[in-house]
C-alpha cells in the first residue's frame, strides 16, 4: 500500500470513529460478568451504551450475538437443555426477561420460551436478513440481542420465542 492510500485509509477510519462516538450518548459501563439480576423493574428505562464499554466486559461470543446480532451454533450453548426452576435475564444489563414456569422443549438446540415474563421486557422488530423475514428480540433495555419469536409455539400463546444461551444469564429459584 503507497503512503496517500494508507494515508486515506487512516482518514477514513478516524472519520469512522468521531461518527461512532459522537452518535453515542452513553450512560456510565454496563454491569460486569457475574451481576445478579434486578429485581422488577416498575418501568423500563432504555440505557445505552458505547461499542467500547460493551466490549470490554461481554466476552466475544456474547459481544457478537449481543450487539451484532450474532447466533449460536443450535445444541451448543448453556440453556437449551436447562431444566432448573428460575429466572433468565439479559446477559447485557441483568434485566430480568424470562421464567423457567415458560420455557419448553423445542427440540431446535435453543432455549425456548412461550412468553417473556412480562410484555414490556423485550422490543420486537422485523429482521429481514439471510434471505428471511423474521421478528427479532432484543432486551428493552440495553437493545442486546436475544434471538427471534415464531408463531409455532405451544399453548398458552402460540409464540416460539427461540433464544440465545448466550445472551441470557440464568439465576436459580
Ligand atoms: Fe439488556
Amino acid at each position: 500500500m503507497d503512503l496517500s492510500r494508507r494515508s486515506f485509509s487512516l482518514s477514513v477510519l478516524a472519520i469512522a470513529a468521531c461518527r461512532s462516538v459522537g452518535a453515542e450518548a452513553a450512560d456510565g459501563p454496563p454491569p460486569k460478568p457475574g451481576f445478579a439480576l434486578d429485581p422488577d423493574p416498575a418501568t423500563v428505562t432504555p440505557v445505552h451504551h458505547t461499542e467500547a464499554e460493551w466490549k470490554a466486559v461481554l466476552d466475544s461470543e456474547a459481544y457478537h450475538v449481543l450487539r451484532e446480532q450474532g447466533t449460536e451454533r443450535a445444541f451448543t450453548g448453556r440453556y437449551w437443555d436447562n431444566h432448573a426452576k428460575g429466572r433468565y435475564g439479559c446477559a447485557g444489563c441483568a434485566l430480568t426477561l424470562f421464567r423457567s414456569d415458560d420455557k419448553f422443549e423445542s427440540g431446535t438446540g435453543w432455549p425456548s420460551f412461550t412468553q417473556p415474563i412480562k410484555a414490556d421486557r423485550v422490543a420486537v422488530a422485523s429482521d429481514t436478513t439471510l434471505g428471511m423475514v423474521r421478528d427479532e428480540v432484543a432486551c428493552a433495555r440495553c437493545g442486546g440481542h436475544l434471538g427471534h419469536v415464531f408463531d409455532d409455539g405451544p399453548a398458552p400463546t402460540g409464540k416460539r420465542y427461540c433464544m440465545d444461551s448466550v445472551s441470557l444469564i440464568f439465576v436459580a429459584g
